[in-house]
């Protein structure tokens, strides 16, 4: 799943080429992937220009000149620009016919992605958006402190709670768990404050780095549209050995989710 950096990723890339284009007009192939009413939401969006995309944790948000549209790329969501008259694969789901002869596709093996028109001047303030938390780049220590307080989760869990901190995703949550020497199992509410800024300063610093290795090789498309996901330097998430210390990573299943940790480096609890 796309988490923060390769959502920003797409961003970036998608900037670069769509920017004050015009929908001309948008076909939906599958209703699910629009909340709300799709008729609507084609007659609402056509005609207006994409004036800019923002991104708020995994979330994009298309600003149009009257309205917006956010978009959460789930799974295994991806978008691809492509000449108009490229026939449409049936893992299309929405085309923005675009005033450069161009289409934005939205492409969806799994189809779990969605789509949502939202206020243009208070989206924050609206569902999806109003029910994340700050991004590890703005949330003050105290309120993280707090939150991770009040939370019976486990920390590795606890920076998947889109609702504490937004943006991290699993393969992160297992890097910071990593960086900070900490077993994932620990209970977020042990954390001292020196821990919790340390938990900050961290999963700023691997987010930070992972937008910048993405900005650094996605500059175009290749076949499998702007997902985002590149190449990232991976300690934990998916490794065998462990990049510090030589011993095994090990893989448990924490709250359903696959957790690699270093059973040696990865002792320190709170
Ligand atoms: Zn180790």
């Amino acid at each position: 799943m796309p988490e923060l950096p390769e959502v920003e990723t797409v961003r970036q890339t998608l900037r670069q080429f769509i920017l004050k284009q015009e929908i001309l007009d948008i076909d939906v192939y599958y209703d699910k992937i629009i909340n709300g009413d799709t008729k609507e939401f084609k007659r609402r969006l056509a005609h207006q220009h994409i004036q800019e995309i923002e991104r708020v944790g995994k979330y994009l948000i298309f600003i149009l000149d009257h309205d917006a549209f956010v978009s959460h790329l789930r799974m295994e969501g991806k978008y691809h620009i492509i000449d108009s008259d490229t026939p449409i694969d049936k893992h299309t789901h929405v085309v923005f016919h675009l005033s450069n002869h161009q289409d934005l596709r939205y492409m969806d093996t799994r189809k779990f992605g969605r789509m949502e028109l939202v206020d243009v001047h208070h989206y924050l303030e609206q569902v999806p958006l109003k029910k994340l938390g700050k991004e590890p780049f703005d949330i003050e220590v105290k309120e993280l402190y707090q939150l991770l307080h009040k939370s019976s989760l486990p920390i590795k869990t606890a920076l998947l709670d889109q609702s504490i901190m937004a943006g991290i995703g699993n393969i992160y949550a297992n890097e910071i768990c990593f960086e900070m020497k900490i077993d994932p199992r620990t209970k977020a509410s042990r954390l001292s404050k020196a821990r919790v800024q340390e938990l900050k300063d961290i999963s700023v610093d691997v987010l930070t780095r992972a937008i910048k290795q993405g900005g650094t090789t996605i500059h175009s498309f290749d076949a499998n549209g702007i997902h985002g996901l590149f190449q990232v330097e991976l300690n934990a998430h998916g490794k065998k050995v462990c990049s510090s210390c030589g011993g095994p990573i090990k893989k448990i299943m924490l709250n359903q989710r696959g957790t690699y940790y270093c059973p040696l480096c990865q002792k320190r609890r709170y």
